[in-house]
């Protein structure tokens, strides 16, 4: 490689995509970090992320619900890099209710943000890929897309929407050298699992063969080998990393 591959990481600010982010980075690879919120502290997280290391990193704010700004995003990481190797779809939220009292608002968001969100920043990433003829793209889907979840229709239908969009990008990019492939989380500890009670969580443990939630590091290097450059068979999979909660 006589250049550094780049991987943009959406929702690269904390959690699993900021594991995500140092994974790549510890790799050598340079970065496009992408977060929403005002008060996400950059240079804090540059800092951390880059170590002692050469590698270069870009944050761009963008609101990945916005066809506009992902394609903002691309066009300024490729004017910065000039390529992109690696896209790691991350970012996503839930609004979770049982379906008697969930809001529209609620279902639409989460769908906007986890699937459209997902949409909008491959396609504005995949004519570049093209060119180059090499692209990784790992979308970040759930255990419940694949069991569904009582009290999150609007989250499972987005991973499982995910997972739709992730095989059909596999059959239609493999020609040109692009792997798509997903990575399915079971319970993982961050800031979204961070709001269930201890109640909850105890019993969510009790559900999971290793009897633990996993860390935002073990979904990372899982991440990390679907999107290496030794990977080059593995598409249109899904890769479990969820402590055996689904075999
Ligand atoms: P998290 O700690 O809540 O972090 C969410 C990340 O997404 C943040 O970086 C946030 O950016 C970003 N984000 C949210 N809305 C966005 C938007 N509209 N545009 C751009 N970025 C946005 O969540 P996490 O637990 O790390 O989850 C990461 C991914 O793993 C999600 O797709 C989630 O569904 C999936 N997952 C998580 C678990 C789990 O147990 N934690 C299990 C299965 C799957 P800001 O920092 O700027 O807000």
């Amino acid at each position: 490689m006589s250049e550094s591959r780049v991987a943009l990481v959406t929702g690269g600010s904390r959690g699993i995509g900021r594991k995500i982010a140092e994974r790549f980075a510890k790799e050598g690879y340079n970065l496009v970090i992408n977060y929403v919120s005002d008060n996400t502290n950059i240079d804090e997280i540059s800092n951390e992320i880059k170590g002692d290391s050469n590698i270069e990193i870009l944050f761009v704010k963008a609101d990945v619900t916005s066809f506009e700004s992902c394609e903002n995003m691309v066009k300024e990481a490729m004017d910065k890099f000039g390529r992109i190797d690696v896209l790691v779809n991350n970012a996503g939220i839930t609004k979770d209710g049982l379906l008697m009292r969930m809001q529209e608002d609620d279902f639409t968001r989460v769908i906007d943000v986890n699937l459209k969100g997902t949409f909008n920043v491959t396609k504005n990433v995949i004519p570049y890929m093209m060119k180059q003829r090499y692209g990784k793209i790992i979308n970040i889907s759930s255990v419940v897309g694949e069991t569904g979840n009582a009290g999150q229709a609007n989250y499972a239908a987005s991973k499982a929407g995910i997972i739709g969009f992730t095989k059909s990008v596999a059959k239609e990019l493999a020609s040109r050298n692009i792997l798509a492939n997903c990575v399915a989380p079971g319970f993982i500890k961050t800031d979204m699992t961070d709001v269930l009670s201890d109640s909850v969580k105890e019993s969510i443990n009790a559900q999971i063969p290793l009897k633990k939630m996993g860390t935002a590091e073990e979904v990372a290097n899982a991440v990390y080998f679907l999107g290496n450059e030794e990977n080059t068979y593995i598409t249109g999979q899904v890769l479990n990393v969820n402590g055996g909660m689904l075999m």
